[in-house]
């Protein structure tokens, strides 16, 4: 090496990178000496040499040190098999070492040295084995005596060119600036930037990894924090049209049922934002039939009265149409237009729909991705609905916000979700919104019975099937994959449902609906069910989101053990909606004490906020930020791992060092903004 590595060095700089694996670094966002710092290992393997060969388990990779007892030996099997065997030995045990076409083995094992071995034992008779196995000389260790990282790799990249990469960008690890002031590293005990670097690529000891692995996740919970605050308080900065005219009785009055106090209460939250001259951010959540539709139907109501358009956004067509349906029903009365926007509609019909819009003629229109794209134009969009935002990046928010257009000003926005996740976590996750909570289900919903059963009882589950459809009421079945390519043989929608169709319900009508079929024909089996056409729907997870058929009074879910709680919660929150008593039977044949006392959780409750405690104490937050595209930046340590304590930590620092430094301006936050920054590269008017 030339000149001397810095954090801006370029990864091709560095010994044993060509353009090909430059190529390939890029592929893992590895640019620079920098990036590859903070490219940390998603898990570690113990190889450390602490115990006995006799103390190990077998069959698994373990780490340990052996004497070799004797010259190694290569005899010929036949043309093209050679083994080179020998036997090693610690105190406590001997293990027959074989190595398959590696003669030169005989020369690099030398009777009477102690060496690292690295593989997995079995055992034969009271025999212990080992088959080629990694060796090294104590003392020269790379692969073995220690605390291996294993990072997460591409094809081209290896575990061992990342180890070797990180050896060299170590020399400048020193550079990395500290972002956490000293004050605030010491209160919450936080081990110094340069520690943390070292020690996550090097690990000394499982406990100076662990202080290690704390101060990044805690600093990255911190930055993202100040981030959605930074973010929030800019939106105090931006204009949306004042809905001042707020007869919300006029809406209320039209109703043919009276609004709960949960609802009311969000409504009113909701009807005070939007009477700022400043865009509401709310996020609405309420568990699945707590009735979110009637507050944003509400809100498109408060619009209208002054004088501004409404859009709904769903995720699914079918939704779309659903939601057009529903939102008809309640504001047709009250002299509102409601009009349907979404992909599979003809040219014509679109243009229709938009020259609608653009006259204004329309005040609230639904519609799926098909609301995005260019061409649509709103006369006076005032207020954004989004169901079930998750499935829709906050940057396809920002895209239908845009479009607000006029004078600067942009929508309102309320966001429905029924993803009840507690609140600290719902607030990190949909980042810069206000929260309201629906936390009461409209009156004379009797709950819905849950039962957990095994294979030894899916006769008796057919015969209720059979029994709820004669009397005339519609059933879910719910499987996990969609055909039989799946290795684990999860019942698969389309096969089953076939077996179902023509073997076990011969005398029902029974539809198939899955992620793979055309929307058309999905929506056409939707449809049917809807429409009562249909006794049974054999299914993927494809209708876990917002369907709404009152008549549907059983959810069947196969292999439920699948599933995590809160969507196995969802699903059951598609029946139970109408007036007749309704049941959700979970199927597993899957004996794990701790799998039968999670399933066991939906039957005793149908608190979705107590089963996503539940689910969120199992799965830990990384799973919401791990799997879910909500478009906010990715965390890279925090999803390693569930500690909400420590996230309580961080925005409680957070909000300590706005306090002081509200717009993080100060020299000594330089770093700290920096880091924000880059965190919300997407953001980058954050600070604007
Ligand atoms: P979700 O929160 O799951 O979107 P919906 O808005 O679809 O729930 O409401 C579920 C059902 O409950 C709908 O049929 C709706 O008309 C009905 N509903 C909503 N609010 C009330 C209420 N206050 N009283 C009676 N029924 C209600
Ligand atoms: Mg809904």
């Amino acid at each position: 090496m030339d000149e001397p590595i810095t954090l801006r060095t370029p990864l091709s700089a560095l010994s044993g990178v060509g353009p090909a694996r430059q190529k390939a670094l890029l592929k893992l966002g590895l640019e620079t000496v920098a990036d590859l710092l903070a490219y940390f290992p998603r898990d570690y393997e113990d190889r450390t040499v602490q115990h006995d060969i006799s103390a190990l388990p077998l069959e698994e990779p373990v780490c340990f040190a052996a004497l070799v007892a004797e010259p190694f030996r290569t005899s010929y099997i036949r043309r093209g098999m050679e083994l080179t065997q020998g036997r090693i030995v610690d105190g406590t045990s001997t293990v027959y070492v074989t190595f398959f076409n590696q003669s030169y083995i005989r020369s690099a094992l030398t009777p009477g040295e102690t060496y690292h071995f690295y593989g997995r034992l079995t055992r034969n008779g009271n025999r212990l084995q080992i088959s080629n196995p990694h060796f090294e000389k104590e003392g020269e260790n790379r692969l073995t005596g220690g605390i291996m990282p294993v990072y997460p790799l591409t094809a081209g990249i290896t575990g061992h060119l990342i180890a070797s990469l990180q050896r060299q960008a170590s020399a400048c690890s020193d550079q990395v600036l500290e972002t956490l002031p000293e004050d605030l590293r010491r209160a919450y005990a936080l081990a110094p930037v340069e520690f943390a670097y070292r020690e996550i690529h090097f690990p000394t000891g499982w406990d100076s990894l662990e202080k290690a692995r704390r101060r990044l996740m805690f600093e990255e919970l911190f930055c993202l924090t100040l981030g959605l605050t930074l973010l929030r308080g800019r939106r105090g900065t931006q204009k949306a049209a004042a809905f001042v005219r707020q007869d919300i009785d006029a809406f209320t009055n039209a109703l043919p049922f009276s609004l709960t106090d949960a609802q009311l209460r969000s409504l009113r939250e909701a009807a005070a934002d939007l009477a700022k001259p400043v865009p509401m951010n709310r996020l609405l959540q309420g568990d699945v039939g707590s009735g979110k539709t009637v507050v944003a139907a509400a809100c498109a109501w408060l619009a209208k009265e002054n004088g501004r358009q409404s859009a709904l956004m769903a995720p699914t067509e079918l939704l779309a149409r659903q939601h057009a349906r529903t939102l008809t029903d309640l504001l047709s009365p009250l002299g509102m237009t409601v009009d349907l926007l979404t992909g599979s509609m003809t040219a014509k019909q679109k243009r229709l729909c938009r020259e609608r819009l653009e006259s204004g003629e329309t005040d609230l229109i639904v519609g799926t991705h098909a609301l995005l794209s260019d061409p649509v134009d709103f006369a006076r969009l005032g207020l954004v609905i989004t169901d079930e935002q998750h499935r829709f990046g906050v940057d396809q928010r920002a895209a239908l916000t845009a479009k607000a257009g006029g004078e600067g000003a942009r929508p309102h926005v309320l966001v429905m979700s029924a993803t009840p996740i507690p609140r600290t976590l719902a607030l990190m996750i949909y980042g810069d919104l206000d929260l309201s909570v629906i936390d009461q289900l409209p009156p004379g919903r009797t709950p819905v019975e849950t039962f957990l059963i095994g294979e030894d009882k899916r006769q008796r589950l057919y015969d209720f099937v059979r029994k709820l459809a004669g009397q005339g009421r519609q059933v879910y079945i719910v499987c996990p994959a969609v055909d039989q390519e799946d290795p684990e043989g999860m019942k698969a929608a389309e096969q089953y449902g076939h077996k179902l169709r023509t073997q076990v319900f011969p005398d029902l009508r029974v539809g198939i609906v899955h992620g793979r079929q055309k929307p058309k024909e999905k929506n056409a089996v939707m449809s049917a069910f809807a429409a009562g056409e249909l006794d049974v729907l054999v299914s993927t997870t494809v209708i876990e989101v917002g369907v709404d058929v009152p008549n549907a009074a059983l959810m069947v879910i196969e292999d439920a053990d699948r599933f995590g709680l809160s969507q196995l919660h969802q699903l059951r929150g598609r029946v139970g909606r109408g007036k007749h008593q309704s049941y959700c039977v979970l199927l597993s044949s899957n004996r794990a004490e701790s799998t039968r006392r999670r399933l066991k959780t939906l039957c005793s409750t149908t608190d979705g906020f107590l089963i996503a405690e539940e689910d969120l104490k199992i799965r830990g937050p990384g799973d919401f930020f791990g799997s879910r595209q909500h478009g906010l930046p990715q965390l890279k340590l925090a999803s390693l791992e569930g500690d909400m304590r420590l996230l309580h930590q961080a925005q409680a620092a957070a909000r300590e060092v706005l306090r002081e430094d509200p717009d993080l301006r100060r020299e000594d936050h330089a770093p700290l903004r920096k880091r924000v920054e880059d965190l919300f590269r997407e953001n980058r008017d954050i600070f604007n």
